[in-house]
């Protein structure tokens, strides 16, 4: 009999963590006004809010962090980045940043004006917020599978050719700057993009001249999907498949924070050395100079290991193998989720799990709300909240999916966390028609609400 997969590490060090009481925990979430991002980190038990920064660096990572130097210019962490992204992604240009969305920033700076329209699949939260911040349009391009949480397709991050082909024809040229694609898709479910995709996208960006970018932060589990989905890909290694990824595109914004394995980072990259030049300079503005972009030095030694050890095929295989592990719990015990299970994250559908609450009263909010005070889990909405409103006509805007995000940060959590996670899913689950009403807002920012949002129960 084939062996299961078994976690390629041994743990070395721990952080001792906390249970807490129901009653403590309806005390506490009510105090945060129902938004989770409101939490002392210390009045959770697990917390499956981000893979964000949130990972379990390996003892050559932290080693980094005792060998790395912290010159200003030119650091000897630097030029170990330098050839990890050579080596990893393949690309010779690239600037670092303290985080994703920094990188965003500084590219987007450099590449859109207002009016401007940038393609894409789901576009995740911070994109679009630094997207519609520049009075530019972001648009969906995903295929219409990826909208469905009980349809069966590989590659639910695919972009569809035909919407993108409409959007690319029915504007200039000058007007859309850049297409994005976003690997694995965080915004439609942690779901990859496969090869075939990725090359056809970077065939229609040439057609059209336009730069075909990536949203790089889950590079490595998108290659592992393609790995085992992909024809043609069985043999191949992860760092082949990661290499040929990165071959088809002109740049690439990465939050390190994930595949990066790393607690804090950023990347952007390029081919064009013109286009290098001119974020230079916003990077020098907001970021620091480009050879440490934000970060300390020693940070930018641990990064070039991360990509290294995110790249290894067990590693990934334990990894994307407990994210399946929880999604499968939560299917034995008939909880609606999305399938298939993505990358770095489980998504419970909060549409199907109480239909008989409406989407205007945030019920993926709600689910979040009602498995904390279970089981002292955090998770985070993907859904209305997260959605803003419409820039133009201020109404709330209602996403096709609505669903509690339970992420899970790298090399953190045993299987057992992932049983017990279930296990309070399961007994909200049982208790879905006893809550009869959501939540409705009472205070919230004009832009990307959600980390401040405060609620109030109906
Ligand atoms: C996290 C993330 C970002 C933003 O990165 P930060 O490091 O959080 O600033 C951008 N795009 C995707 C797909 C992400 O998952």
């Amino acid at each position: 009999m084939k062996l299961p997969y078994a976690e390629p590490f041994r743990i070395k060090t721990v952080e001792m963590i906390r249970q807490s009481t129901p009653e403590e925990r309806k005390e506490w979430i009510k105090k945060a006004k129902y938004n989770l991002f409101n939490l002392k980190s210390d009045y959770v038990y697990i917390d499956l809010l981000t893979d964000s920064g949130t990972n379990a660096m390996s003892d050559k990572q932290w080693a980094e962090i005792m060998v790395g130097d912290e010159s200003y210019a030119g650091a000897r962490s630097y030029y170990k980045l330098k050839q990890s992204v050579e080596e990893i992604l393949g690309f010779q240009r690239f600037i670092p940043t303290h985080q994703g969305r920094a990188a965003e920033n500084v590219l987007f700076s450099a590449m859109l004006k207002a009016g401007d329209i940038v393609p894409g699949n789901s576009h995740f939260d911070t994109t679009k917020g630094h997207i519609e911040f520049r009075k530019a349009k972001a648009v969906d391009c995903t295929i219409d599978e990826a909208f469905d949480t009980t349809k069966e397709h590989p590659f639910k991050g695919n972009i569809d050719m035909e919407k993108l082909e409409t959007v690319l024809k029915a504007n200039k040229r000058d007007d859309i700057p850049l297409v994005i694609l976003t690997v694995t898709c965080n915004s439609a479910g942690g779901q990859p993009v496969s090869m075939s995709n990725i090359k056809e996208t970077a065939h229609m960006c040439r057609k059209y001249n336009i730069p075909l970018f990536f949203d790089a932060a889950r590079f490595a589990e998108n290659a592992y999907f393609i790995k085992i989905r992909e024809k043609g890909y069985e043999k191949k290694s992860i760092k082949e498949i990661v290499k040929e990824m990165f071959s088809y595109v002109d740049g690439f914004t990465m939050s390190a924070k994930k595949d990066g394995i790393t607690n804090i980072g950023g990347l952007v990259g390029f081919r064009n050395e013109e286009l290098m030049k001119k974020v230079s300079v916003f990077s020098i503005l907001f970021e620091g100079y480009l050879t440490y972009g934000g970060l300390a030095g020693r940070d930018l030694g641990a990064l070039a290991q991360g990509l290294r050890e995110s790249t290894e095929y067990d590693y990934l295989e334990s990894r994307v193998g407990q994210v399946a592990f929880l999604g499968e719990r939560c299917k034995e015990y008939g909880i609606p989720v999305q399938e298939p299970f993505g990358g770095h994250a489980v998504f419970v559908d909060a549409k199907r799990f109480f239909p008989h609450i409406p989407q205007s009263e945030y019920v993926a909010q709600l689910l979040a709300v009602e498995l904390y005070i279970e089981g002292g889990i955090r998770g985070v909405e993907i859904g209305t909240l997260l959605a803003d409103r419409d820039p133009e006509t201020g109404k709330d805007r209602y996403p096709k999916l609505e669903l509690l995000r339970l992420a899970i940060p790298r090399r953190v959590y045993t299987n057992n966390h992932m049983d017990y996670t279930a296990a309070a899913l399961r007994n909200v689950y049982e208790r879905r028609e006893h809550l009869k009403k959501g939540l409705k807002i009472v205070q919230e920012a004009p832009i990307l609400r959600h980390f401040t949002v405060e609620l109030e129960r109906l």
